[in-house]
């Protein structure tokens, strides 16, 4: 039996099961499935969320990605920035809007882009940048965004972790010219399934998003260019909706347990608890916490049914699937470094403050102790 799972999504939607219930009959009692009116509805309250004039849903926080790059005109030739430290989705995005991901290290405090190093990675074809607010703390968007405006280059944010994040009082996804978002179950706000959006203050993104998802029709079998199948289904709409009324809450639970953690473990040498800039407001989708010799305390969490993450094991320029990029070990030195220091710890708004007491009892215990060979 799992003392903490990593992850609890059953604690999550019992309390809301009749909410829920009630929603996902409506979408079968409308015949709405594909797009339609409950994914608009939610349309409406995610951008009055973000503070965006618009969100688009689309089918996945992949696809949000791949169609902001798309919609904002970045294709074959063209250098798009990101980070290594990321999901690979990021990356993948770039590569199929037919543009080459370039990555550029970490800032090695908030875990997200350094400005500073955008200048050295740049070239005649950059295009884009695709900051990644990892963990649910925003990138330092203030230089990134004048970055931007002296070489004219677009910025789409990645804020699949950050729902409800914010940086000096504004939202993810509000800052750059379009942000992108994930529902995937996990993530702080969470769809039964697959889902995405895109949000923007651009109506001509938006227009464009709203074709290309859809086939490149304009209207109904008009087909204006060529896109996809990118649609929300309706009944990820209707549940979105209402677990949106309940984010807030989640996140502010989410700061809580990591306030908790921080108490019980800041004292201790051995572990870095994460840093939460003063004009931030963290969402905390993971708590990862820095440590040596992170395979001993695996197999004591695993021993003592303790859940964890590793976010991520191999930053994305050394994966094979990128080797072509020509980067190897050592291009990125905080990124490698980190990505073998973190662990990520359970963080779930319906964490007990026992459960929170007994992972950093645990954790303490072996990096403090040592563990028995
Ligand atoms: C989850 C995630 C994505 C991809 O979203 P999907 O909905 O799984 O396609 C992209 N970027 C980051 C940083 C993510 O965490």
């Amino acid at each position: 039996m799992m003392k903490v799972p990593f992850l609890n999504l059953s604690a999550q939607h019992a309390p809301l099961r009749g909410e829920l219930d009630r929603a996902i009959a409506a979408v079968i009692d409308n015949d709405a499935f594909a797009g339609g009116p409950f994914v608009a509805e939610f349309e409406k309250q995610f951008a009055s969320f973000c503070g965006t004039n618009h969100t688009m849903g689309v089918s996945n926080g992949t696809d949000a990605l791949w169609l902001a790059l798309l919609a904002c005109g970045i294709g074959a030739g063209d250098d798009v920035i990101t980070v290594p430290s990321t999901f690979m989705a990021t990356a993948e995005a770039i590569t199929y809007s037919g543009a080459t991901p370039v990555f550029v290290d970490i800032d090695e405090e908030t875990y997200t882009m350094d400005p500073h190093r955008l200048e050295q990675a740049l070239t005649s074809r950059t295009k884009a940048v695709i900051p990644v607010h990892l963990f649910g703390q925003m990138a330092d968007m203030d230089p990134i965004m004048e970055f931007a405006r002296a070489h004219d280059l677009t910025v789409i944010e990645d804020a699949a972790q950050a729902h409800g994040a914010e940086y000096k009082g504004r939202r993810a996804g509000s800052i750059g010219h379009a942000g992108c978002f994930s529902f995937y179950p996990g993530k702080n706000l969470g769809a039964f399934g697959e889902a995405g959006a895109v949000v923007s203050n651009d109506v001509g993104i938006r227009d464009r998003i709203r074709v290309l998802r859809d086939h490149g029709q304009a209207r109904k079998y008009h087909h204006t260019e060529i896109g996809w199948n990118c649609r929300m289904d309706g009944i990820q709409g209707a549940v979105l909706s209402v677990k949106l009324r309940h984010l807030e809450r989640g996140n502010q639970l989410r700061r809580a347990h990591a306030a908790h953690y921080e108490r019980l473990l800041r004292a201790i040498d051995e572990i870095q608890t994460p840093r939460v800039k003063t004009h931030a407001k963290h969402v905390f989708h993971v708590y990862a916490v820095r440590i040596q010799r992170r395979d001993e305390v695996i197999r004591v969490f695993e021993e003592n049914g303790i859940g964890f993450g590793v976010h991520y094991p191999i930053p994305v320029h050394l994966q094979e699937a990128y080797a072509r990029l020509g980067y190897g070990e050592g291009s990125f030195p905080i990124a490698e470094r980190l990505a073998q220091e973190f662990l990520s710890l359970p963080m779930y708004p319906e964490l007990t403050s026992e459960q929170v007491q007994l992972v950093a009892e645990t954790l303490k215990e072996c990096v403090v102790e040592g563990v028995p060979a």
